[in-house]
């Protein structure tokens, strides 16, 4: 069953060292680069359902789903006729169409916390006017965030961030200054007591807490029981804003989203990823009241050319169309079958594991401790990632290059594209 994949003499090598020609590190966004697993990306042609083709030919099974957004898999055929059938008519005219109403519409239906929605271009681009507005409107400067979480690349939460700057080990990037970053407070994820002391002290300067509700940029950290509850009360108590950032959570654990599954409701919501269906697309919503501070009803202003854009309504439209009850229900089976199967392969093999999950979002970590937060993640044996990257890679199998990113799965994976998988890992983890 192994079929070595990977090469040296490759297509997407050479392809690889044209780009490095003319794009910093070849790449349009870090992690892509393969840096931290030692090797050169492939360079990808094609995709259908749950797998993707690179320029060689090969064909792997898909965990990465660019990184969240095709919880429909590659190419939809429901989701590329939504597209040709908008693009025929125009890809963008930067006035109102009735494709974003209809758009907003379902958000507000489907999101507890969401009564009015503002689309944007960019999971980044939602968090930052989340909180501008947050600042705006509680006339705060101060943020609270979590070590390891990651909100976009915006200056303010540029700090102990996770995802690739976990991955690439950079604590706090240059370029942001100290002037805005001494505004950004850092605790650990799941410590309601450290979060507590941070308000016992600067609690009347704090604008919002801004949470992950399931941490997914330090692989994934489910919140424990009172975590999400307990935001919600401080933050009430001192008349700070609750964020959820649910970017990456947002309609892949539940169809009413991670605020749906807790039963917690924010005041405003960041989402992209999957309401883009893999154009982009992102979004920020909540209480009517608060929104009403925007331009063009109130004075804090953030705009866009292509915001709310047709091809990606469309795309992000038809693919919400996609996941109903029975769809995540489906999603939750093929799932707990992987994460079974992962489970069964570690002890099997006598590998120290834990296998984190919370719907389609899988994170096997190689540490027998209970991960709940950044500082455990990061103890986690890299080397070992490493080595089990690569040879799943060389089975067929393309997870995302960092210990720091969970495997996503699709609604289009087959119970025999999982049993596949679990071969794969199976085989990668031997010998260890
Ligand atoms: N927030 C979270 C929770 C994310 O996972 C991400 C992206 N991985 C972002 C924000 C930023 O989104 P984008 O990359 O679309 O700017």
């Amino acid at each position: 069953s192994e079929n070595h994949r990977i090469r040296t003499d490759s297509k997407s090598k050479s392809a690889f060292e044209r780009a490095k020609r003319v794009i910093p590190g070849g790449v349009n966004s870090p992690v892509r680069a393969f840096k931290s697993v030692g090797l050169t990306p492939l360079v990808i042609e094609r995709g259908e359902g749950s797998r993707i083709t690179d320029i060689d030919g090969q064909t792997y099974i898909d965990y990465v789903l660019s990184w969240g957004p095709l919880i429909a898999g590659h190419a939809h055929p429901e989701v590329v006729e939504a597209i040709k059938r908008t693009a025929e008519k125009g890809t963008s005219f930067g006035a109102p169409t009735e494709l974003e109403t209809l758009m907003a519409e379902l958000v507000c239906e489907r999101v507890p916390s969401v009564e009015i929605v503002r689309m944007v271009n960019s999971g980044t681009e939602a968090t930052m006017s989340a909180l501008r507005l947050a600042r705006g409107y509680t006339k705060r400067s101060k943020i609270l965030k979590f070590e390891g979480s990651y909100h976009g690349h915006a200056d303010s939460l540029l700090i102990k961030a996770g995802s690739g700057v976990a991955t690439l080990g950079l604590p706090d990037s240059p370029g942001v200054p100290e002037s805005v970053a001494s505004h950004t407070l850092t605790v650990p994820y799941n410590d309601l007591a450290s979060v507590k002391l941070a308000f016992e002290r600067y609690g009347e300067e704090i604008a919002a807490i801004i949470v992950e509700p399931i941490a997914g940029n330090m692989g994934v950290v489910p919140p424990l029981p009172g975590f999400l509850s307990g935001l919600r009360e401080v933050t009430s108590q001192y008349g700070s804003l609750l964020i959820f950032d649910e970017v990456m959570t947002g309609f892949r654990v539940h169809l009413n989203c991670a605020q749906g599954l807790y039963g917690v409701t924010p005041d405003l919501t960041c989402l992209g990823k999957v309401i883009g269906g893999g154009l982009p697309v992102g979004a920020y919503g909540g209480k009517r009241e608060i929104m009403e501070h925007m331009a063009p009803v109130g004075p804090i202003y953030q705009a866009g050319t292509l915001s709310g854009n047709p091809l990606a309504m469309a795309a992000g439209y038809s693919t919400l169309k996609l996941m109903n009850e029975s769809a995540y229900q489906l999603l939750e089976r093929l799932s707990a079958r992987l994460q079974a199967g992962l489970e069964r392969n570690a002890a099997e093999t006598g590998i120290p594991m834990t296998i984190n999950r919370v719907g389609s979002m899988v994170c096997p970590f190689f540490t027998d401790k209970h991960v709940i937060n950044y500082d455990v993640a990061k103890t986690a044996n890299t080397e070992r990632f490493r080595t089990v990257f690569r040879r799943l890679l060389d089975n067929g199998v393309n997870i995302a290059p960092s210990s720091f990113e969970g495997w996503f799965v699709s609604i289009v994976h087959s119970e025999a594209d999982i049993d596949m998988t679990i071969e794969a890992h199976r085989s990668a983890l031997s010998k260890l």
